[in-house]
């Protein structure tokens, strides 16, 4: 019998790291033997192979959004599988704008890719990666595995999804980037699992006093683009999924705040199976 299960390999919410940070977005799901990468934030190789995984074996990437805490390694991590002998086609599915990333990639390690066809008899990476632009509704129907999508808010981009996978024993979802939005709720009804991103209310104000300039511009974004975690519960709850797991944290690396302040935010809302994100966290489905 197969395994499923899901790794939560970078758990941060937004781009920069520190010394002792966790990592930014990128997930490992493993759906009745299919492995899937969702997300490609930086570290994702590296949390990839501390996974076992084979790089070369690598054929299907997920990409929620083009903001760079969830795409900036996607290159790197099919150079790197490349160089680690791949061979086979690998199919991305991604926002429309990905594909520049990709050629605009190409060109920059041109000289490298050109040097290791013609040095090490590699075959061409441009010829083995397939790119395919997502929009909402089914993205992917392949082999037993269904993947749709649904746009969410997360303003001021337009193209933010949230992801399904759906098996014919299996369901996860996967928020995306978002505001809380009602209709999370039935994008997710009984699912397995749902991944919400979350932020801790009570954190928000030191964000602001070490990152912030005065102005009120950057608390507006945070609670016009994403979701505390009280309403991820909340909608947790409405959708009837198995099991929550929150992940792109925020705060993610103030020392004051640990793994209780996360569980008694959802505390009195979302009573089942609960997970609060780390790097290389294995959900079992
Ligand atoms: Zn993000
Ligand atoms: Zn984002």
């Amino acid at each position: 019998m197969s395994e499923n299960y899901v790794v939560l390999l970078g758990t941060k919410g937004g781009p920069a790291i520190r010394p002792g940070s966790s990592m930014p977005t990128s997930n490992l799901f493993v759906l009745d033997g299919q492995e899937i990468v969702v997300d490609c934030g930086l570290g994702v190789s590296k949390g990839l192979v501390d996974q076992n995984v084979r790089l070369p074996d690598l054929s299907l990437i997920f990409i929620t959004h083009l903001h760079s805490d969830h795409y900036l390694e996607l290159g790197p991590l099919l150079h790197t599988a490349w160089t680690a002998g791949l061979k086979t086609p690998v199919d991305v599915y991604g926002p429309a704008g990905l594909d520049a990333y990709w050629e605009g990639f190409l060109t920059s390690m041109k000289a490298d890719i050109d040097l290791r066809i013609d040095d090490e008899g590699r075959p061409d990476l441009r010829n083995l990666v397939r790119f395919h632009i997502i929009g909402e509704g089914t993205v992917f129907d392949r082999d037993g595995l269904e993947v749709s999508a649904i746009r969410t808010e997360h303003p001021p981009l337009i193209d933010c999804f949230a992801l399904s996978f759906r098996t014919p024993t299996h369901h996860v979802v996967f928020s995306g980037d978002t505001a809380p939005i009602p209709a999370m709720e039935d994008f997710a009804r009984g699912a397995d699992l749902l991944i919400h991103e979350a932020m801790l209310k009570d954190g928000i104000p030191k964000i602001l006093e070490r990152v912030g300039n005065g102005s009120d511009k950057l608390k507006a974004h945070l609670h016009r683009s994403h979701t505390c975690a009280d309403d991820a519960a909340r909608i947790a709850t409405n959708a009837g999924v198995k099991a929550l797991a929150l992940s792109h944290l925020v705060p993610s690396d103030d020392p004051t705040i640990s793994e209780p302040d996360w569980h008694a935010a959802i505390a009195g809302i979302w009573d089942g199976r609960f997970f609060v994100g780390r790097d290389g966290l294995r959900i079992d489905l």
